[in-house]
């Protein structure tokens, strides 16, 4: 793998940077690895679920373990935000849906990097990676100003 093919990558949070949602990231294990999302899988169903969830939300079964999903999926759709909504996050920006290879039918949405919001197309394949999704956020009990981190897509062959 080429030299500083992911940027910014990061192998595990930085002092002061707060995790997007605990349980979802799986950082990469050395500069040569990729991150992933941890979704669940039913052990009944089958059934991939991110959030990865405790119970089946299709067949109801109560034994799911972890699963990583690929690391490369694609654009099913996306729409570019201008309107300000979230604090901390910068508009206008692109806010995709992507299918993973491992189940057609989970859709999952996260901000784009790496390019323009209007070169995003549909069909598209982008690489998960993990960045900051929110900046300055201030602490609730410290007052700190802290960058969250979270996972984004980027498309593939883009540094
Ligand atoms: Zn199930």
């Amino acid at each position: 793998m080429e030299q500083g093919k992911y940027g910014k990558m990061k192998l595990e949070p930085e002092k002061g940077e707060i995790p997007l949602r605990e349980g979802i990231l799986k950082f990469p294990s050395s500069p040569e690895d990729e991150p992933h999302l941890i979704a669940s899988r039913c052990k009944s169903c089958g059934d991939i679920a991110f959030p990865p969830k405790v119970f089946c939300g299709k067949c109801e079964g109560e034994e799911t373990e972890e699963f990583l999903l690929s690391n490369r999926a694609k654009v099913y759709t996306y729409t570019i935000v201008h309107q300000m909504g979230i604090p901390g996050i910068e508009v206008p920006y692109a806010l995709v849906i992507v299918k993973f290879p491992e189940d057609e039918e989970l859709l999952i949405a996260g901000q784009i990097t790496g390019c323009n919001p209007e070169e995003v197309k549909i069909g598209m394949e982008v690489e998960t990676v993990i960045d900051k999704v929110r900046s300055g956020i201030l602490g609730f009990l410290t007052g700190e100003s802290r960058d969250v981190i979270g996972y984004k897509f980027r498309p593939v062959g883009k540094k």
